[in-house]
């Protein structure tokens, strides 16, 4: 017979948290009981280099709902999170973080409103953010800002990656083809039914952040390449701008030369200067926009994600698996 469907997935990225992992263990085995479902947790040791796969091994031993996906080399926090996306098996799955920045205590309050408010995405809405530093404060406000400002994607601006989704969304998501998924973005892109749920986001319990600066610039980058090509007409437009002006250039040297008020040699010099500038900038534009319809192509993003059609039998937001 096989094995009965989980009713919830809890999928844990982890990366060298060997400090943690007790700790993160000890606190959702009790929370885990109280959910009244079956489920699984799913932990992707995301190529930890400590010894995180031997306290999973040893876990997995004891708590027979956890199952241990390890990634050959560390692929990092977006990656590990859609590895364990494509093989969680629950009905719902929620991502959480393993340092217990996120309270596991809040997964059953996920589920409760999904189930009692119909929807199919409850995000977790960071409340306080006063154990963030300062720096954190200040950059993730930037990132938030700009995607706004640049996409046209509705992200919460206190949402992280503590989401509950279910089936469909995670099917949906799994579909998407692109390299470089931003989650928090992806998400409330594909427009299914949401609620969220705030919360207290707590201090990391042990060990170290796995984002250094670098990592928080490639999320950023990520995330505004990732649902703009603002940034690339903006290089069109300077382009067309720089070339026009160039030109400008050029016909005004020409005059001047026309009504001998130039040195001799300017006049050469100032068109062959002004008219390369424009021919560059102008191809350069050109290029811009086939660079952006060629990325476009790339990410093979559907135009579209079809909520219901009256064809089909109207369904509740969940399929049932
Ligand atoms: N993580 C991961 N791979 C990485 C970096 C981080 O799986 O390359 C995990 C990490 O173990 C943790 C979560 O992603 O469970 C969030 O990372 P972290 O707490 O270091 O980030 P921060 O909260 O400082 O932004
Ligand atoms: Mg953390």
């Amino acid at each position: 017979m096989a094995e009965p469907t989980p009713e919830l997935s809890v999928v844990v990225p982890m990366f060298d948290e060997e400090a943690v992992l007790p700790l993160f263990v000890e606190r959702l085995r009790p929370v885990a009981e109280t959910w009244g479902v079956p489920y699984e947790i799913l932990c992707v040791d995301d190529g930890s280099r400590d010894a995180t796969p031997v306290l999973l091994q040893r876990l997995r031993r004891e708590w027979p709902e956890v199952r241990v996906l390890r990634l050959r080399a560390n692929a990092g926090h977006q990656a590990a999170i859609s590895a364990g996306l494509s093989r969680a098996r629950g009905r719902w799955v929620v991502t959480i973080d393993a340092d217990l920045q996120d309270p596991p205590e809040v997964i059953g309050t996920m589920l409760r409103v999904a189930r009692e408010e119909g929807v199919d995405v409850v995000y977790g809405v960071r409340e306080d953010r006063s154990s963030d530093s300062v720096f954190k404060r200040v950059t993730a406000r930037a990132f938030y800002r700009s995607i706004r400002a640049l996409s046209d994607v509705d992200a919460h601006v206190d949402a992280g990656d503590f989401r509950l989704m279910s089936r469909a969304t995670v099917e949906a998501v799994c579909a998407l083809p692109e390299q470089g998924r931003v989650l928090r973005l992806v998400v409330p892109a594909l427009g299914f039914p949401s609620a969220s749920v705030g919360y207290r986001r707590e201090r990391r319990a042990a060990g170290e952040s796995k984002y250094p600066l670098a990592r928080m610039l490639r999320l950023s980058l990520d995330g505004v390449t990732g649902f703009s090509i603002v940034p690339l007409r903006l290089a069109t437009w300077l382009g067309l701008l720089g070339g026009l002006g160039a030109l400008a250039v050029l016909v005004y040297a020409v005059v001047a030369m026309l009504l001998g008020d130039t040195l001799p040699g300017w006049t050469s010099t100032v068109v062959i200067v002004a008219g390369v500038g424009a021919v560059q900038l102008l191809a350069l534009g050109i290029l811009g926009e086939y660079v952006g319809r060629t990325y476009t192509a790339l990410q093979a993003r559907p135009s579209y994600f079809v909520a219901h059609d009256s064809l089909e039998e109207v369904r509740a937001p969940v399929r049932p698996h």
